[in-house]
C-alpha cells in the first residue's frame, strides 16, 4: 500500500474576494507558496451553499438530489416530519468507505455531518451539528478521553456565549486557539493512527463573517488558518495538498424577511404571533439588548442581564409577554430570529423553515408535504418565482434574488421528492433572509447582528507531487470533484453514481498518464446507518443551529 498522503484542509467560508487582499499584501505566506507550486482556482459550493449540503457533497460525491441533505434540517419522509440534518439521514457513501476498501486509512477531524460518528479505518472527530450534551463526538471513542486528558474540554464549537459576554475579541482569540488545538490533534492522530488521508475543517473564518462587524478579525482568523496550514506544510513537504472550502462568503448590509413577504402575498398565515423565548435565549436578547442597544459594558451589564435573565425566567408568561413586546418594539434588531410563529397550515400554501432560501409548498393544507401532485403546484410556483424575482435590494439597487430555482433544474436523484419546491438564490445581494421577524417591520431591516452570510463560490488550492502546476487563471471545480479525485489519487475507480469528476485538468500529466480515470459500474451502495436521536438530543440541535441564526 502506497504511503502517500492527502490532506484536505478546509477554510470552512473561504474565499478569493477575502483571501486576495492578504494574499497581496504577503499577510498569507503558507497558501502563496502552495498556490505557486500549483494550481488554484474557484470551487463551485452546492445550491444552497450551506454548509450541511456543501458538505454532504464534498462527502459523497453527490448531488443533494441523491444525498438528500436540503438545508439545515431535512424532510426524512413524504409525510412531512423534518429532522436536523445529520448522517442518520444523509444517503450515499462517504468518500473514507471507498478508501478504506482500498486498504487507505481516513481521518477525519472536525468535517461536518458525520454525526454520530461511526466505524472507519482511521479515526473521526465528528463537526457541527452535535447535540449539546453529546459525549459520543468520536470514533474511536476513546479519543475523547485522550483530548481531554491533554488538552481540556473539548467542544465542536466555540460556544457562542463567548461572544455575548465577553466580546468579539475574545471570541477571536478563542477561534485560534481552538483551531490551533485541533490542528496539533490532528497531528498527534496522523502519527497513531497511520492514516494517509485526512481532512480537517477550520470553522472559525465562518463564525467570524457571520458575527464580526469588523474586517479585521476575519484576517486575523485567516492569518492563523494560513500558519496552520504552514504546520502541515512543513511537518508533511511531500504530501498533496487540497485546500477547499464548503462555500464562500459575503458581507451584508441588510435582512429581507422572506417570511414576511410571503405572508403579505397571501401565501403563508400566521395564527397566534407568540413570543416565547426560551431560557437560553433570553440571555442572548438581554445581552444584545443593554450591550448593542443601550451601551452598557463590563461587570454592570453582566450583572444586570444575570438579574434581568432570572426576573424573565421566574415571572409566568402572561406576565412577561407584554414587557417582551415593548421591548422589541424599542429594539428590534436585538429580536432577530426571536420571534416563534405558529404557522396556521390550513391557510398557508408557501412557507420557509430556514434562512437558506428552501421554500416549501404546502398545497395539501396539512403542513405536511408532497404538494407536487396538487393541481395548482405550477401555478403557485410560478406566481412565486415572479413575484420574488421583483424583489430588489435597496441597498445595493439590484435583485435580491439572482434566480429562484424549480427544485428539478439543480437536483436529480432518488431524493428530489423531498427536496424544498423552490430555491431562492439570494447568495449575490447584500440581503440575508430571514424566516421571520415581527409583522409591523417592512420587508428589509438591518443587518440584525449578522455582518456576512455565505457565497457559492468558493475556493480550491491544489498543490503537491500529484498535481499539476499551472498557477491561478479562471480555473473552476465543483465540490464534488474533491472527493472523486481524492478517490483517483489513491486508483480507487470513481463510482458510477458520483456526479463530481476527478479534476483531471488539475493533476500533473505524469500522474494521468500513468493512472487513467477508472469508472466503477454498477455501483454497490446501501449506505444507510440505522440511529436515531433522541427527542432531547434533536432539541439540543435545533436550539445549536438557532444559537447560530440559522434557523
Ligand atoms: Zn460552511
Amino acid at each position: 500500500m502506497t504511503d502517500k498522503k492527502t490532506f484536505i484542509l478546509s477554510i470552512d467560508s473561504g474565499c478569493w474576494e477575502y483571501l486576495d487582499p492578504l494574499l497581496e499584501q504577503g499577510r498569507l505566506p503558507n497558501l502563496s507558496r502552495l498556490i505557486e507550486s500549483g494550481t488554484r482556482g474557484v470551487l463551485e459550493s452546492t445550491m444552497p451553499p450551506v454548509t450541511p449540503v456543501a458538505f454532504s457533497s464534498f462527502i459523497t460525491g453527490l448531488n443533494p438530489g441523491k444525498h438528500g441533505i436540503f438545508d439545515w434540517s431535512v424532510q426524512v419522509n413524504r409525510e412531512g416530519e423534518f429532522q436536523s440534518a445529520s448522517a442518520v439521514s444523509r444517503r450515499g457513501t462517504p468518500f473514507w468507505t471507498y478508501l478504506n476498501r482500498k486498504g487507505v486509512r481516513v481521518g477525519l477531524v472536525n468535517i461536518p455531518i458525520p454525526y454520530p460518528p461511526e466505524p472507519l479505518d482511521g479515526f473521526m472527530i465528528v463537526g457541527i451539528t452535535v447535540p449539546k450534551s453529546s459525549r459520543n463526538l468520536t470514533y474511536p471513542a476513546a479519543i475523547l478521553d485522550e483530548i481531554e486528558a491533554r488538552y481540556g474540554p473539548y467542544h465542536v464549537d466555540v460556544p457562542i456565549n463567548l461572544l455575548h459576554e465577553e466580546g468579539i475579541e475574545a471570541y477571536t482569540s478563542a477561534w485560534c486557539a481552538h483551531e490551533d488545538r485541533q490542528t496539533e490533534i490532528a497531528f498527534d492522530l496522523i502519527d497513531r493512527y497511520d492514516v494517509q488521508v485526512l481532512a480537517l475543517n477550520y470553522v472559525g473564518l465562518d463564525r467570524l463573517n457571520h458575527f464580526a462587524s469588523e474586517f479585521g478579525y476575519i484576517e486575523q482568523v485567516l492569518e492563523n488558518v494560513d500558519r496552520n496550514v504552514g504546520r502541515f506544510v512543513e511537518r508533511f513537504p511531500d504530501a498533496n495538498f487540497m485546500i477547499m472550502s464548503d462555500h464562500g462568503s459575503r458581507r451584508l448590509k441588510g435582512a429581507f424577511l422572506l417570511g414576511k413577504w410571503l405572508a403579505q402575498h397571501g401565501f403563508l398565515s400566521h395564527g397566534d404571533k407568540s413570543l416565547r423565548i426560551p431560557r437560553y435565549e433570553i440571555n442572548f436578547v438581554l445581552s444584545q439588548l443593554l450591550g448593542d442597544h443601550y451601551g452598557l459594558t463590563g461587570l454592570g451589564e453582566k450583572a444586570l442581564r444575570r438579574l434581568l435573565g432570572v426576573l424573565f425566567w421566574l415571572v409566568p408568561p402572561a406576565l412577561a409577554e407584554p414587557v417582551w413586546r415593548a421591548l422589541a418594539r424599542r429594539a428590534p434588531e436585538a429580536f432577530a430570529y426571536r420571534f416563534t410563529d405558529r404557522i396556521d397550515f390550513p391557510a398557508t400554501k408557501a412557507y420557509v423553515r430556514s434562512n437558506s432560501g428552501s421554500i416549501i409548498l404546502n398545497l395539501n393544507h396539512r403542513g405536511q408535504r408532497n404538494s407536487a401532485a396538487a393541481p395548482e403546484y405550477e401555478q403557485v410556483r410560478r406566481t412565486l418565482v415572479d413575484g420574488l424575482s421583483q424583489v430588489r435590494d435597496p441597498f445595493s439597487g439590484g435583485p435580491v434574488f439572482r434566480k429562484i430555482y424549480l427544485r428539478e433544474e439543480i437536483y436529480h436523484g432518488d431524493a428530489v421528492e423531498l427536496a424544498p419546491d423552490l430555491i431562492a438564490d439570494h447568495y449575490d445581494s447584500t440581503c440575508d433572509l430571514i424566516v421571520d421577524n415581527d409583522p409591523q417591520y417592512y420587508f428589509f431591516v438591518n443587518r440584525l447582528n449578522r455582518f456576512g452570510d455565505h457565497k457559492r463560490d468558493g475556493l480550491f488550492v491544489f498543490a503537491g507531487p500529484d498535481f499539476a502546476r499551472l498557477g491561478g487563471d479562471g480555473h473552476r471545480a465543483s465540490i464534488m470533484d474533491v472527493p472523486a479525485t481524492l478517490l483517483h489519487l489513491y486508483g480507487v475507480p470513481i463510482p458510477d453514481v458520483m456526479d463530481g469528476q476527478v479534476a483531471t485538468d488539475f493533476l500533473s500529466a505524469d500522474f494521468m498518464r500513468q493512472h487513467p480515470v477508472e469508472v466503477q459500474l454498477p455501483e454497490e451502495d446501501g449506505y444507510h446507518p440505522q440511529r436515531d436521536y433522541t427527542e432531547d438530543e434533536m432539541e439540543q440541535l435545533s436550539e445549536h443551529l438557532k444559537d447560530l441564526g440559522y434557523l
